[in-house]
């Protein structure tokens, strides 16, 4: 197959700008579809399923979850996917008053990481007042029913504290 001839191309002009000689006489037209790969792929049907899936590294005993393909300590592929508990704990979070284009909140957001196995995840936190949310709080997942899921992070609703 030929290539295609070159673009013609030129600087344009301030003037061009503010006289309005420069157009867009067509519109773009991008179809594409989005590949979350192998081990990502596999996490999120589990999420669909009510389950959490990582995978296991046999020479450093690892559970990696996020699920990897490869373990970047041992430096080979991982072994098999394993199960891991909906449960965890709070590593890092903040209380956010203000949504991420800067819209204030009433109630506010507690992002959160979790700490799962040999990783952890990047969610929010739920049922739980923001004054008593502590590093080191155990947490479990409060899944959406199986109906509404649909292979998304977002199929578990937030985290909330484990019932002491
Ligand atoms: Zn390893």
């Amino acid at each position: 197959m030929a290539a295609p001839p070159p673009f013609p191309t030129r600087g344009l002009r301030d003037a061009e700008f503010r006289e309005g000689v420069v157009t867009v006489a067509h519109s773009l037209r991008a179809e594409y579809d989005w590949d979350a790969g192998q081990a990502i792929g596999r996490y999120l049907d589990g999420l669909a399923e009510g389950r959490i899936l990582g995978r296991e590294c046999r020479q450093c005993g690892r559970v990696l979850v996020p699920p990897r393909m490869f373990c970047e300590r041992c430096f080979r592929p991982t072994d098999r996917w394993a199960d891991v508990p909906a449960t965890g704990v709070v590593t890092t979070f903040s209380i956010c008053w203000v949504t991420w284009d800067m819209r204030p909140l009433e109630v506010p957001e507690l992002p959160a990481v979790i700490e799962l196995a040999d990783g952890g995840i990047l969610h929010r936190l739920g049922e739980v007042d923001p004054a008593d949310v502590r590093i080191g709080m155990r947490v479990e997942a409060v899944w959406k029913p199986s109906a509404e899921r649909e292979g998304s992070i977002l199929d578990i609703r937030h985290w909330r504290p484990v019932p002491s």
